[in-house]
């Protein structure tokens, strides 16, 4: 299938932009697919793809995640991201992400990058060198540094609403969460846990992890097999996405999924498929977007006190959803995605005639309105 055909296939995208310079190797692609709510703001990942057309879909497919992300979260952001294609072990380099960084200036804050998979960072500080535009870039820069704390401290309050919701309980208290996954994000969400009084379960492929934590923190060390059907009450998925697909669900023995990891959802009917096993699921997209809040953060000028507040409204952000959800008699994944499909519609028309007045996101929503 050819570029044009693709991108049609995948959605309403703005805008998409091709980046290469020969001289640095460089070949990536710029997806943004809303503006709608503001700039569009989306990490850049680095993967040493098999076709330039798994590229494009892998772009198209992120950048729409965003702007869903975004709109749930309640941010003036729009969705957008970016892929460079290459081995991020042999093709990075000081030129490469500087030439990256000369593209996205070139859009003039339309888009604005971060780190994803693959890039760090120090990476985020070479495109800093040719643009304002970019997010993540280290503490002593000015920016925020490491989103992995925030995103697991929204996962803390995420898990604080499913259970209200659920159990009508406040706080984690003795209850049972299993921890699937003891990276960036499972790592300081077992530390919140432990400090609310939860009893806590863990799990990685990584036995050091695992020993460590037990260690430190003295939580349950469980196999990668076993944490999927220990009897708990919140399940915590913080490593792979898809890890709910027909193989797995038939195992959970969880009154409640609630964890960091993204697309936790193999395929939408195993949204369907949770809700009739009356487990109460929290949308992968709306839990974990405490990381989308801190670089919003860093856009009006950061504070790390501002981004841990802010992280707190995952809360009300996942009662909401699960709200239209019982309103409407659908699967809680579905109720998110009505959710930001009607804050886009509402908000992104109002848009036009009100502006916030934060610093580089004020600078870049006046420079949009007048293009
Ligand atoms: P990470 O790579 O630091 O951690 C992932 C951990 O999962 C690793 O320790 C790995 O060994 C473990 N793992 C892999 N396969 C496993 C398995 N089968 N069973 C158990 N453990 C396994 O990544 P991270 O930054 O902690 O992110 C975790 C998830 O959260 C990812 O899906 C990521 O996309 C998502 N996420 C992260 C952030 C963030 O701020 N870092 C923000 C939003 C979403």
């Amino acid at each position: 299938m050819g570029s044009f055909e693709l991108i049609e296939k995948h959605g309403e995208h703005e805008e998409v932009i091709f980046c290469y310079e020969k001289s640095v190797g460089l070949k990536a692609i710029i997806a943004i697919h809303n503006t709608s709510l503001g700039p569009a703001l989306g990490g850049t990942r680095m993967w040493n793809y098999k076709t330039e057309e798994d590229a494009l879909v892998d772009v198209l497919r992120l950048s729409k995640g965003m702007t869903y992300k975004a709109a749930a979260a309640g941010l003036n952001l729009g969705g957008g991201k970016a892929v460079i294609i290459g081995d991020p072990k042999v093709h990075k380099s000081e030129a490469l992400f500087r030439a990256f960084g000369q593209f996205v200036n070139s859009l003039n804050g339309k888009y604005i990058t971060a780190e994803d998979v693959n890039t760090n960072e120090h990476d985020m500080e070479y495109i800093f060198m040719e643009t304002p535009w970019v997010t993540g870039i280290p503490k002593s820069f000015g920016g925020s540094g490491d989103p992995s704390p925030y995103t697991a401290h929204g996962v803390l309050m995420g898990i604080h609403a499913v259970v209200k919701e659920k159990l009508n309980y406040d706080g984690v208290k003795d209850l049972t969460v299993a921890v699937q996954g003891l990276g960036n994000v499972g790592s300081n969400l077992v530390k919140y846990l432990v400090q609310g009084g939860a009893k806590v379960k863990v799990a990685d492929i990584d036995a050091q992890k695992v020993k460590a934590h037990a260690e430190k923190y003295g939580v349950e060390a469980l196999s990668t097999e076993e944490i999927l059907s220990t009897p708990c009450d919140v399940f915590a998925p913080c490593a792979l996405g898809a890890i709910f697909n027909d193989l797995t669900i038939g195992q959970l023995k969880c009154k409640m999924i609630a964890g960091g990891a993204n697309n936790q959802l193999a395929e939408p009917k195993h949204g369907e498929a949770l809700r009739e096993l009356g487990i109460l699921y929290a949308p992968d997209y709306v839990i974990n977007a405490g990381g989308l809040m801190n670089v919003f953060v860093e856009l009006e000028g950061y504070s790390s006190d501002r981004a841990f507040d802010k992280t707190k409204k995952v809360y009300d952000n996942l009662m909401r959803v699960f709200r239209l959800a019982k309103e409407q008699n659908i699967p809680t994944h579905l109720a998110a995605d009505r959710i930001a499909e009607q804050r886009i519609k509402t908000i992104g028309s109002l848009r036009q005639r009100h502006q916030g007045k934060s610093s580089r996101l004020f600078t870049t929503l006046k420079e949009m309105d007048n293009r």
